[in-house]
């Protein structure tokens, strides 16, 4: 059967779906977990704007997945992603036709889109899936350079390692939030170049990272080939790594970030599909040196994603501090997942890659507040004042989008604002 879910011309029934510039038409489809007052959580599909209830259209019978219909009434993606690519493709396929405008049966019955449909300002969103574990990684070339530069000085920016694997640290799925949820500034220990000793303190430089989260669909037990990598992820979410860059500082060798990346990890709600992504595939960047067998592309494996971020203060305007794209990465989400497989470690339904931060070559390209103020010595103008860090009372925004030919397929919003540490006497307490 020939794949029409991308085409460009295909238009829904519900109008606000075709309108220009929105983030869910027909050919994205991108799955979350909501729940609306007086109701419980439940999966749905984005449509225009509108959620399409999953659970609700698989009990009405408007939806059939066979022997997979049962996955659909689970509150989280995690039942369907383990069902495999099969299932994935029937469910797209079968959306895509229900809600096209040349299919009546939902359509034309007023009482059954009464049901299914509510509108997304009336959900609440929760985790779309359950976090089996959380890896992130550290594959963007200019973000590598930058950090790098800052921390070592540039002639050591790029450790010896860097061009050869994609360098990675098993992070906390329990840390992992959805996109909404308040980030409580940490506290942690700290040492200034000029103090003999570290202190315990609130981080005064906390930051964002800029990333792109791949979601494992099929789990596996062997060392995954490229090409089978890019096969099992399920989908995409935006992320944000919150950092506390003074904690990481001071703990960061020799084993890598722990603390300074404990705090949360945002994802936006909407998984959207690798299959969504499909017409938007690109090549990563040409290699500096050769990659090992094990570890080379075999086809265009990153997106066209354009990435942007907001800095919104308490009672202010939000600014966009940042804008690069996803096909900046040196390394994509199956070349990773390749990797961490490479000596044996099983992978799960439910895992979460984080891209590493999403810089570009220009200043207005760098995906942390770390780079885009270079270690706070050239702040960033916001409304009503600069940055160098967030401040306490910040919401960060990330958004992005692919661009189709009349069309977009877009993540929503990846958001989090920012609350003063907590006083460690009330902790005690
Ligand atoms: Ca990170």
């Amino acid at each position: 059967m020939p794949d029409r879910t991308h085409e460009p011309s295909l238009k829904s029934w519900l109008e606000t779906a075709n309108e220009e510039g929105c983030e869910f038409p027909i050919q994205n489809l991108p799955y979350g977990s909501f729940s609306t007052i007086g109701s419980g959580r439940r999966l749905g599909v984005a449509i225009g704007d509108q959620v399409l209830d999953l659970r609700a259209a698989v009990e009405t019978g408007i939806i059939d997945l066979g022997q997979y219909s049962e996955t659909l009434r689970s509150p989280t993606l995690n039942a369907l992603m383990a069902a495999g690519r099969g299932a994935w493709a029937k469910l797209r396929f079968s959306l895509s036709d229900l809600l096209s405008s040349e299919t009546p049966s939902l359509r034309d019955d007023q009482t059954l889109r009464a049901e299914l449909l509510v509108p997304i300002s009336e959900t609440s969103m929760h985790m779309p899936f359950d976090v089996s574990e959380y890896t992130d990684f550290y594959a963007s070339r200019h973000h590598a350079f930058n950090v790098g530069s800052m921390f070592r000085g540039p002639e050591n920016a790029l450790p010896p390692n860097w061009l050869h694997i994609p360098i990675g640290y098993n992070g906390r799925a329990s840390s992992v939030v959805v996109s909404g949820t308040p980030v409580r500034r940490p506290k942690g220990q700290v040492k200034g170049p000029n103090e003999d000793v570290p202190r315990l303190a609130p981080s005064a430089r906390f930051d964002i990272e800029l990333e792109l989260g791949a979601v494992v669909g099929v789990p596996s037990d062997h060392p995954l080939t490229v090409a089978e990598a890019f096969e099992n992820i399920f989908g995409y979410v935006l992320l944000n790594d919150w950092s506390a860059r003074d904690i990481q500082a001071w703990e960061y060798q020799p084993l890598g970030p722990f603390q300074s990346k404990a705090t949360a990890t945002s994802i936006s709600p909407w998984v959207v599909t690798a299959h969504a992504l499909e017409p938007f595939r690109v090549s990563t960047p040409d290699r500096e040196v050769p990659l090992l067998p094990n570890l080379q592309d075999v086809g265009p494996m990153l997106y066209d994603i354009a990435l942007q971020v907001s800095l919104v203060p308490a009672n202010s305007l939000e600014t966009v501090i940042s804008r690069t794209n996803y096909r900046e990465m040196y390394y994509s989400a199956a070349q990773q997942l390749a990797h961490h497989s490479s000596c044996g470690c099983p992978m799960r339904v439910g895992d979460l890659l984080g891209s590493g931060t999403i810089s570009g070559p220009e200043r207005e390209n760098r995906g942390s507040l770390l780079e885009l103020s270079w270690g706070g010595k050239d702040p960033v103008e916001v409304d009503g004042g600069t940055r160098s860090f967030i401040e306490d009372g910040d919401t960060l925004i990330l958004r992005g989008h692919a661009a189709g030919d009349g069309f977009r397929i877009g993540f929503g919003e990846c958001s989090g604002q920012v609350l003063p540490a907590t006083d460690i006497r009330a902790t005690d307490r």
